[in-house]
């Protein structure tokens, strides 16, 4: 059965409409009605074609009234009202509206509840139940011709309309959900940067819901709820919020990871950051069992949110929070990817990628840019008189103190085995030469344990300073520099050396390096 595997509308327009059609045009000929009627009659029925045709594939009629600048409500209404025409038309044709046949109304107003929901159904079969009720009356006092089951059918035509507006309200409300929930998934898995995807969620929470204030809040690794993303609230009362009380609603999905609705919401469940509201839906993110945070909701008046929406709102928050959880295994994955495994400070590739932007942007911005090769001096002895552990121990405590001795926009890395390189952003020559004299003073100064073993090591450190555009002239000569300088220093050990032509401030190596 090839044509049932068509389309709804398919089927109607090649199937079913041209049997109605043809029924009643076989109906009205064997009617035995008068000429005139059975001419009417068809031509209802042609008419009725050629509207239907008209406004569904963008006819005539339809063009005349978007180019008039008509909205698709206006044609919603036109094609609701054609109906109820057509069926009074049919009717006043046939002479029936004293018969059964009145049961036809039913269509238009199917038509209207598809169309426009309940309002439309209401709305047109409300004027209809008035205006059959007053021709009935007429009929009855003035021409004495009463219709015994006029109420009969009247009250039918308006308990089916309630019906199918309620039908046709959960069906448009279903058909939205799982376009918003389509929409959700991609736009959430367009991106993998958790500070996009939170404000994401709420925009198409506030799109479909309405709420009068929602929030996001994220697990920290506390075990707290820290606020992520809000509508709707005080900035000044949620900035870094942190719910701490137990009792609070929020906490109490969290921990049941079970989502909670309240149409009205009762005293000691008000949030303080949040009163006046009345409605509360408060759903768990979760991904299996894994809680990552909470969904909030809320309207100020009673009763806003039904069943429904909380099924919404639940499917909402399995989509966001599996996004979430990507984005952040892409961070994480991405962080440890840049992350050196014994040290835990960036590793090589890092360093050379950051090279390349940290280059790129001296040049653009005509800023300086400053490079530090480190070596550690005699480092195989601590392996040989402690063992490797020590020695890696001992690693790990020297990247540290690089770490913590040098500011927030350097980038420590571990070039390889013992060796360490500092990228220095926006600094210049001099600058460098002293944060590398530093960094040789305090490894000097400083007593390493080995991660807490009762040994005492001493260290040393040898260093290469080169900077752009002071000396080097590529990115590869930036590095070349700081490397030969660095083979310059360990003649030496315990210092600091410069490419040849370098002006060193006196009153830094003179004050500096310890005869
Ligand atoms: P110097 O630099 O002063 O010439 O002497 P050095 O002993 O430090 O020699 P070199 O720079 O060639 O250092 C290489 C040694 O560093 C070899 C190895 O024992 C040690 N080393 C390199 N990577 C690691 C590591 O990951 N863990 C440990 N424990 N030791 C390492
Ligand atoms: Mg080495
Ligand atoms: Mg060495």
């Amino acid at each position: 059965m090839k044509w049932f595997k068509r389309s709804l509308d398919q089927q109607i327009r090649y199937f079913y409409l041209p049997i109605i059609v043809g029924t009643l045009l076989g109906m009205t000929l064997v009617s035995g009605l008068p000429l005139m009627r059975q001419a009417a009659l068809m031509s209802v029925l042609v008419l009725g074609g050629l509207l239907h045709w008209d406004l569904r594939d963008g006819g005539l009629l339809s063009r005349l009234m978007y180019t008039r600048g008509s909205s698709y409500n206006l044609r919603n209404y036109l094609t609701v009202g054609a109906a109820f025409l057509l069926v009074t038309l049919l009717l006043a044709a046939a002479d029936a509206f004293d018969s059964p046949l009145v049961m036809l109304y039913y269509i238009p107003i199917v038509l209207g509840a598809m169309r426009g929901g309940h309002t439309m159904s209401l709305l047109f079969s409300g004027a209809l139940t008035a205006g059959m009720f007053t021709y009935y009356q007429v009929l009855d006092r003035l021409y004495d011709r009463p219709f015994d089951d006029a109420n009969l059918y009247l009250v039918m035509l308006f308990a089916l309309s309630l019906a199918s507006g309620f039908i046709a309200n959960r069906l448009r409300r279903a058909a939205v959900d799982l376009s918003a929930l389509y929409e959700t998934g991609r736009a959430l898995n367009s991106t993998l940067n958790v500070a996009e995807i939170y404000p994401l969620v709420l925009n198409i929470v506030a799109l479909d819901l309405t709420p009068d204030i929602s929030a996001l809040f994220m697990m920290d690794s506390q075990n707290n709820l820290r606020i992520q993303a809000h509508q709707g609230l005080d900035e000044k009362l949620v900035k870094d919020m942190v719910i701490e009380n137990e009792r609070s609603v929020l906490r109490q999905v969290a921990d049941s990871k079970t989502p909670i609705s309240l149409s009205s919401v009762p005293r000691k469940w008000q949030l303080a950051f949040a009163p006046n509201i009345n409605s509360l839906m408060v759903v768990p993110l979760r991904v299996g069992d894994k809680l990552l945070g909470v969904l909030m909701v809320g309207r100020r008046h009673e009763h806003a949110y039904g069943y429904e929406n909380l099924r919404f709102l639940e499917a909402l928050a399995g989509q966001a929070a599996i996004s979430i959880q990507n984005a952040w295994l892409y961070r994480q994955t991405k962080e440890w990817a840049s992350r050196d495994a014994l040290t835990g400070i960036y590793n090589y590739r890092y360093f050379s990628e950051r090279l390349d932007h940290e280059w790129t942007r001296a040049i653009r911005y005509e800023k300086p840019l400053s490079l530090i090769m480190i070596d550690l001096d005699f480092f195989k002895s601590v392996n040989d008189n402690f063992g490797h552990l020590v020695g890696d121990e001992v690693l790990r405590e020297i990247a540290d103190l690089l770490q913590s001795q040098t500011r927030e926009t350097d980038i420590v890395a571990r070039y390889g085995g013992e060796e360490f390189v500092i990228i220095l952003p926006e600094t210049h020559f001099q600058d460098a030469y002293v944060v590398s004299e530093k960094l040789r003073d305090e490894v000097e100064k400083a007593v390493f344990t080995g991660g807490g073993t009762e040994h005492k090591i001493n260290l040393t450190l040898s260093l290469g300073v080169a900077n752009y555009p002071s000396s080097a002239a590529s990115k590869s000569d930036l590095i070349y520099q700081a490397d030969q300088a660095l083979y310059e220093a360990k003649s030496k050990r315990n210092a600091v050396a410069a490419p040849a032509g370098e002006l060193v401030d006196a009153a830094v190596t003179t004050a500096d390096i310890p005869s």
